[in-house]
């Protein structure tokens, strides 16, 4: 037993033997015992007075003067009340750091809540995207961002990737965004000023469709020049023949680079793009597979269109993306052997691929394919005349129709690509009751 508590013990034992003894000598034992506890009973009463009052003053002041098992519990609670005071006073100081601090930052941030709803942001957020305070606490974001992209990219919580969007309060200002989720889904967003960034990747789109188109011109004067060569071939010297060839491929070449450079910087600019429209899946494979069938000519090229559902988006973007593909794998299949272009769709997606029995590509390559320009084999890209934009031109169309691209491959037993589209884009066939 603490101290306390043992002094208390004896004190009450003397004191109720007092009164009994009083009791005893008066023959009023009861009223004694009555009286003893009456003033026990008050003086605890009164202690409890005083801890009250103390306490309802907030306990600021010292505690009231007491002995005994009072004055102890007096003592424990001024003492816990200093360390809470005290551990208040850190925190306090912690977060106006942390808050000095965020609102150094050049960067944006915002605290959401999970259904978006604004809940705190800094400095630099609040003039990024023009947030007042407190009008805009409580505000779901999408109400204050309000462009298409930046809602699709929020509601449908694609946050694997930053977004750029154009700032909603200043013009010409491009920002950088990147949500991620903490706690119970709420949404942390930093926001990034890359508008330098942004020009300076305008830049180099500009230059690289001006030099392409540039070089058309003197490309077509040079071509020109080849094929009246070409036609009086057999008049000139056996050497000469055999550079006219060279340079009438390297030329050909050199086209279909100029030409993928352009439609790429097409697709990345978002230029001039026909409207989406539907398009008959099993019509645009035909169409693809009638286009190769000159250099497939060693191949079996097999369809297998296990749906009849149609594809929503750019003919020519679609096109494109899937015939690189299928000449991809011709390309990439010297041998010969099986290609199956498939279309299948289910209540989850619509999925497009092309299965070969080619070379294949050895796993740590798989990720770099769809970069500009990377080949996995440069003398193997070389050698059958691809530019090495075909798979960046792929993502780039895939992008604009919110696909996916997923390669599988072994090496030595052939590649499947496979494009997977949203059900948005799929519209399955109607069928019509007798
Ligand atoms: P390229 O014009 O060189 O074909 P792509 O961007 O179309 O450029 O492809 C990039 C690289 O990916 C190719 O150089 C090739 O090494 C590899 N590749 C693409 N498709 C296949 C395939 N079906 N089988 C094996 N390798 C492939």
């Amino acid at each position: 037993m603490k101290k306390v508590w043992q002094h208390a013990f004896i004190r009450w034992s003397l004191g109720l033997l007092v009164s009994l003894t009083i009791g005893f000598l008066t023959g009023r034992v009861f009223l004694c015992l009555f009286l003893f506890v009456l003033i026990v009973l008050c003086s605890n009463l009164h202690q409890l007075y005083q801890f009250h009052s103390w306490i309802r003053r907030s306990g600021k002041s010292l505690p009231p003067e007491a002995s005994g098992i009072w004055g102890d519990v007096f003592d424990a609670v001024h003492r816990l009340q200093k360390k809470q005071r005290k551990s208040k006073k850190r925190m306090r100081r912690a977060l106006s750091r942390i808050e000095n601090s965020t609102s150094a930052l050049k960067e944006g941030v915002i605290m959401a809540d999970n259904l978006g709803n604004l809940e705190w942001w800094n400095e630099s957020a609040g003039q990024f995207l023009g947030l007042m305070k407190p009008v805009d606490r409580g505000q779901p974001i999408t109400n204050i961002v309000r462009s298409p992209e930046f809602f699709r990219y929020f509601t449908q919580k694609r946050f694997s990737d930053p977004l750029i969007i154009k700032s909603p309060k200043s013009k010409g200002m491009y920002l950088e965004i990147q949500t991620t989720l903490y706690d119970k889904n709420d949404h942390l967003i930093f926001i990034r000023d890359i508008t330098n960034l942004h020009l300076l990747e305008e830049m180099r789109k500009d230059f690289v469709a001006n030099a392409s188109h540039e070089l058309k011109t003197p490309l077509t004067v040079i071509k020109g020049y080849l094929e009246t060569l070409d036609m009086f071939k057999d008049t000139l010297p056996k050497s000469m023949q055999k550079g006219v060839v060279n340079m009438t491929e390297q030329s050909d070449r050199m086209e279909q680079l100029i030409e993928d450079l352009l439609l790429l910087s097409r697709l990345e600019s978002n230029d001039k793009r026909e409207t989406d429209q539907w398009h008959d899946v099993h019509e645009l494979i035909r169409a693809i597979v009638n286009s190769v069938q000159v250099i497939g000519k060693d191949h079996t090229l097999q369809i297998d269109m296990q749906s009849d559902s149609k594809l929503y988006g750019s003919y020519k973007e679609l096109y494109s993306a899937f015939s690189n593909l299928v000449v991809n794998a011709i390309k990439y299949s010297p041998n010969g052997g099986n290609i199956i272009i498939t279309w299948k769709a289910n209540s989850k997606e619509g999925v497009f691929s092309v299965q070969d029995e080619g070379l294949g590509i050895e796993a740590r390559h798989i990720s770099r394919l769809t970069e500009r320009f990377f080949r996995v084999d440069k003398g193997r890209g070389s050698n059958t005349g691809g530019t090495g934009l075909g798979l960046a031109i792929v993502k780039h169309v895939l992008l604009h129709h919110d696909a996916k691209l997923d390669i599988t491959s072994q090496v030595g037993n052939g590649s499947t690509f496979s494009c997977h589209f949203a059900t948005a884009r799929i519209q399955q066939p109607l069928i019509h009751s007798t």
